[in-house]
């Protein structure tokens, strides 16, 4: 994963030390699949996401102690991803219980199941960050991820989230089928005044093993990396775009200051 706005605007966020200021030996950051289990489809999910719990996923005992082991191994942040984490009804316990064990926590969701009542519960158990993913604007999303009304309800989820004081970062899998909109989707994240946004690279993996024909060509990829850089530098060096705010530019600008662009490969992962 490639910090842009650390790299163009030299930006520090949120949990930038944990990838760029090595004190002592190396801890892993682990992105923990807790679920298959997801109420979406999409095209290209790496991990062949179903509707349905799977048999054998690991019961709550069984997660306390997994949870524990990374806990006492030192990693320094859990990020629970899926599937779906929120299909799990245990979800906010085991949260809660990693927060217990010292744990900083992430999450990856598709966003369409947070509704106020869940952003809260998020927001109580303190998570340092909520990723969000929408892989284009409105019908072409829902396309790709194979429900109808998935973009609206992954906007409520971002809203909710956002109204509770979640850090929130957008997460957009680059497709053919989308790469043109990354504009509209930087415009969705100044309108929404989400802190962060991570791109990736389909990876080739799960049912995106069976896409990889819709992925970009170089020259393509050239391109959307320029319109990354350039929005990066707009955005960060011009404050945002939202004309409403009812801030002062330098007051906009300053709240802005932080937005962070990110590039790379599944790590945290779209989910
Ligand atoms: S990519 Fe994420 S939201 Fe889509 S089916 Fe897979 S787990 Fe669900």
């Amino acid at each position: 994963m490639i910090s842009v706005s650390r790299m163009l605007c030299d930006i520090v966020s949120p949990g930038d030390h944990l990838r760029y200021e090595r004190k002592g030996p190396p801890r892993p950051i682990v992105v923990w699949n807790c679920t298959r289990q997801c109420n979406l489809s999409c095209v290209h999910c790496y991990a062949t996401a179903v509707h349905e719990r799977v048999p054998g996923e690991m019961d709550t005992a069984e997660a306390k102690n997994f949870i524990t082991d990374v806990a006492e191994f030192g990693a320094p942040v859990l990020l629970f991803s899926g599937g779906e984490p929120i299909a799990r009804k245990d979800l906010f316990e085991l949260a809660d219980f990693a927060k217990g064990k010292g744990l900083r926590l992430a999450m990856s969701t598709n966003g369409t199941l947070i509704d106020r009542e869940k952003a809260r519960e998020i927001s109580r158990i303190g998570f340092a960050e909520v990723g969000i993913s929408l892989d284009g604007i409105g019908a072409n999303n829902d396309r790709f991820r194979g429900k109808e009304g998935a973009f609206d309800a992954a906007l409520k989820g971002i809203r909710n989230c956002v109204a509770e004081g979640i850090r929130v970062s957008m997460r957009l899998t680059i497709t053919r089928f989308n790469y043109q909109e990354i504009p509209e989707i930087f415009k969705v994240m100044e309108d929404e005044q989400v802190q962060r946004i991570c791109l990736y690279h389909l990876a080739y993996s799960g049912r995106g093993s069976t896409i990889q024909k819709e992925d970009i060509t170089h020259e393509q990829t050239r391109a959307v990396i320029d319109t990354i850089c350039r929005h990066t530098v707009d955005i960060n060096s011009l404050g945002p775009c939202r004309k409403d705010s009812g801030l002062a530019e330098d007051q906009r600008r300053q709240q802005f200051r932080h937005q962070d662009f990110r590039s790379g490969q599944h790590g945290e992962r779209s989910s």
